[in-house]
């Protein structure tokens, strides 16, 4: 005998502000696997209590029942590569301390919005996170992981691009940033091996340093993440430095490299989003459609009139430029010129085809958008970005299912932590979507509920919240 059926309109799911028990049922259901069945799920105290087949679940009648037919559940999505302390844009403006936290609040709602109910922050400093942490902690917020503020030389490609963090000049600094990181809670240690984009202008760690940095984080427990793209770079990173998750692609397809990658059993982010928001700058590829409602109600006004500012684009081409290719001559013509936007258009093109070649290989692919990076960028946009990313993956010739575990199983499995699975005793992180995203992704863009801990709301009352 099954409990009396209690219909929930979804369009007036948004009261009540913790975790209900819920049965869902009616829907297809995408557990993380390679299809889609009929089930329904049973969600308790934030956890999933079960997955069964539809009618087969029984729990106790005072239950809500949330009628999902014609959709598909598939788990919450994880986006690995989230600058939750950087600001679209910000560079162009001077956000005071109340617009930096409306900021904060509107782009942990817009994550969740976009059906994103965990992040992984690859560069935070202490200040910032003690500025976030009472907003996160307050929510409504997607779950926050971080890797504390990156490991750069004195000089190096971060201290030059994104100044305010701190630098590590010797084997004390390395020790002392490592237990900083352990201190902060971060779940592992981000080192930048970055010598310049299109050609050498920054220092790069010795492989002394190298090797200290993996022996203090193996010591912490910490697993490493690297910024290597080159070949060269991700041979230091992953045969020096002891990487175990590359946070951008290799930026040419190199089957030796791909090899490396592969033979090292490394996790490998996406983040094909970032070139994406430079070739725009230069009128390629296309700009974020803004007016677009989904782009309206989860970007915030801010953020949208610096990315609509032409004299902003200008100088974001100038400074781009300058920062890749210190002191070459004539680098106003070269920004005004039509070469950058046809070399960083190129660039994407060789990391889709890295991409190709790394899933073809079986190195598990790890959705992260580096939406954020670097204030300088202004459509980098939290939320959005994340659910472009997967579209670009698609579009980039890899398939919806691999797409999909990229921001589900798959950084659950490198995070070591219950989520990215509809399975009985993982988080009940859920994205219920009109449509069938393993057919076509973007109905990930159709979104009639998140669920976040087993709080269940549609995208609206998440923003509205
Ligand atoms: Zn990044």
């Amino acid at each position: 005998m099954s409990p009396p059926l209690v219909v929930v309109f979804l369009s007036s799911w948004v009261s009540g502000a913790s975790a209900a028990d819920l049965l869902l049922v009616g829907g297809r259901v995408w557990t993380g696997g390679t299809s889609v069945e009929y089930a329904d799920i049973w969600l308790e105290g934030g956890q999933i209590r079960a997955v069964g087949l539809p009618g087969s679940l029984t729990p106790p009648a005072s239950r809500v029942r949330v009628d999902v037919t014609g959709a598909t559940v598939v788990p919450g999505l994880v986006d690995a590569h989230v600058h939750l302390s950087m600001n679209p844009g910000a560079a162009w403006r001077e956000d005071s301390a109340e617009d930096r936290a409306a900021l904060l609040d509107h782009h942990l709602r817009a994550l969740l919005a976009s059906g994103v109910t965990t992040v992984l922050d690859p560069a935070v400093t202490v200040s910032a996170l003690a500025e976030m942490r009472p907003r996160i902690a307050a929510g409504p917020s997607p779950r926050y992981l971080h890797l504390g503020p990156p490991f750069s030389p004195p000089g190096g490609y971060v201290a030059t691009a994104v100044p305010g963090f701190p630098t590590v000049a010797d084997h004390a600094g390395v020790r002392d940033q490592v237990w900083q990181v352990a201190a902060m809670g971060g779940v592992g240690v981000k080192v930048t091996v970055e010598d310049g984009m299109y050609r050498p202008v920054w220092p790069l760690f010795s492989p002394e340093r190298l090797r200290e940095i993996r022996d203090a984080a193996a010591l912490a427990g910490l697993p490493v993440y690297a910024h290597a793209m080159s070949p060269r770079e991700q041979a230091l990173a992953i045969e020096v430095l002891g990487a175990s998750v590359l946070v951008h692609p290799l930026d040419r397809p190199d089957s030796e490299a791909v090899e490396r990658v592969r033979a090292a059993g490394a996790w490998q982010m996406t983040t094909l989003s970032p070139h994406y928001a430079l070739a725009s700058a230069w009128g390629r590829l296309g700009v974020p459609p803004l007016d677009d409602p989904w782009y309206q109600e989860r970007v915030p006004e801010l953020e949208r009139t610096t990315a609509r500012d032409p004299r902003v684009q200008a100088d974001f081409r100038t400074g781009l430029v300058s920062l890749l290719l210190p002191r070459f001559p004539g680098i106003p013509a070269i920004a005004a010129s039509a070469l950058p936007g046809r070399m960083i258009v190129r660039a994407l093109h060789r990391q889709e085809a890295a991409l190709r070649q790394l899933a073809a290989a079986g190195v598990p692919l790890v959705m992260g958008s580096d939406s954020g990076n670097w204030p300088m960028i202004t459509s980098l946009f939290h939320g959005t970005s994340s659910i472009d990313e997967l579209e670009r993956l698609v579009h980039a010739g890899l398939d919806p299912i691999t797409v999909l575990r990229a921001a589900t199983v798959t950084p659950g499995e490198m995070l070591g932590l219950p989520i990215g699975k509809i399975e009985a005793g993982y988080r009940a992180d859920l994205v219920v979507v009109d449509g069938d995203p393993t057919q076509g992704i973007s109905a990930l863009r159709r979104l009639r509920l998140v669920v976040r801990e087993g709080v269940a709301r549609a995208p609206s009352a998440w923003l509205s919240e």
